[in-house]
């Protein structure tokens, strides 16, 4: 036997009463009790979301509200904008294209943030942008973008709305959607909130509503004026993830009772001590400017393939942590630290990064992350 650990950026771990209620019998999508599960639910998504907002639920993954995002939102031949700088800004830009519309890139150096002036100076150079489309944090690379500043652009302009795609971002950093004005967030249900995949979230203002009114792209599964009709009502429009809507109803309790200000100020502090940990090893962090507090994007030492890292702290250790995609394969490693984390898992997975670099030879003095952690968890 040996015990398992989960430390990729999705899925994450799921509290142990979330894992309990769903597995009890399973109730029906039309059923009074299933209602008031979602009457709960759905007064809770508010409180995360930081929203008046209906929050749109749907069985799928994230890339389904992101999908719905563009085929609601939009018709054939509008401009939007998209930021290439990692693997899901490349899916922004890929669902507009498959959806026919005149979408334009900004292309990030992977690892940075964009700019607030690029984002002026792409709407300048075409004023016919109707959508921007983001992430907040940039998981395939760890970067956060400047969420609160593109609102603040944004929000200026009658005819463009904003697309935050905050999967790794909503319940681990403050991003309050109505205060910020953000036309548009996006969740899922496997990174900060903790349960396995297979629900997605859209919530929207009112001037994102007002642009679901003029959208005439096809849309059928993911329709959201049906969907939000429904949700009034305490009711999917198809038969949901009976089992996971359980789980969101214990998952956002637990977020409640913690209080969204202690849940980001435990992101900070995990993150940080995660940075300090593998600077302490000599190690080099992915991300310079703005780290996402969700993950930490480190590199390899040189000379060892981080492949062999993720490869031998799975094995040996059960310990799962996430490699880099595309042109960083190999050269980057990520240990996420959103969700179910406390200090005590960074201490885990911090010791189990020191045997595995140590059987690998690099050189390094050992227990020296363990105390930066250590130090930057619980003081000098
Ligand atoms: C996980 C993730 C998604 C969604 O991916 P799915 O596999 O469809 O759930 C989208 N954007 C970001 C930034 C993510 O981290």
């Amino acid at each position: 036997m040996r015990k398992k650990y989960l430390f990729a950026p999705g899925p994450t771990p799921v509290p142990e009463r979330a894992l309990a209620d769903m597995a009890l019998p399973i109730i029906h999508h039309r059923a009074p009790e299933y209602s008031a599960v979602l009457q709960e639910v759905r007064d809770n998504l508010k409180y995360l979301f930081q929203t008046k907002n209906e929050v749109l639920i749907f069985t799928s993954s994230g890339t389904g509200a992101m999908e719905g995002c563009v085929s609601n939102l939009l018709s054939a031949g509008d401009h939007a904008l998209a930021i290439r700088g990692g693997k899901f800004g490349e899916r922004w830009y890929d669902i507009c294209k498959a959806y026919s519309i005149n979408v334009s890139a900004i292309d990030v150096e992977w690892g940075h943030a964009v700019t607030v002036s690029q984002i002026k100076d792409a709407l300048e150079k075409d004023p016919e942008i109707k959508a921007v489309y983001i992430q907040a944090s940039e998981t395939s690379t760890g970067a956060f973008y400047p969420v609160k500043e593109i609102a603040e652009i944004v929000s200026a302009r009658e005819n463009t709305i904003l697309i935050v795609d905050a999967i790794t971002a909503l319940g681990v950093v403050d991003i309050p959607q109505d205060e910020w004005r953000i036309d548009v967030v996006v969740t899922g249900s496997q990174k900060a909130l903790m349960l396995p995949p297979g629900l997605a979230f859209a919530s929207l203002n009112d001037k994102a509503w007002s642009f679901v009114e003029q959208s005439s792209l096809p849309k059928y599964y993911f329709n959201f004026k049906k969907e939000k009709k429904s949700l009034e009502k305490n009711q999917n429009v198809y038969t949901p993830n009976v089992q996971l809507i359980i789980g969101l109803r214990e998952v956002l309790r637990e977020i409640k009772e913690e209080g969204l200000e202690h849940v980001f100020k435990r992101h900070a502090s995990l993150a940080n001590a995660t940075r300090k940990a593998v600077q302490a090893l000599g190690l080099k962090l992915y991300v310079v400017d703005k780290p996402s507090d969700a993950l930490t994007a480190v590199y390899a030492p040189y000379g060892i393939d981080a492949g062999k890292i993720t490869k031998l702290i799975r094995e040996k250790y059960g310990i799962t942590i996430a490699g880099g995609q595309d042109a960083v394969k190999g050269k980057i490693f990520r240990i996420a630290h959103l969700g179910y984390f406390g200090c005590f898992d960074i201490i885990t997975v911090i010791s189990a990064l020191e045997a595995v670099l140590k059987e690998l030879g690099y050189k390094f003095e050992q227990g020296a992350g363990l105390k930066a952690a250590q130090e930057a968890l619980f003081g000098k």
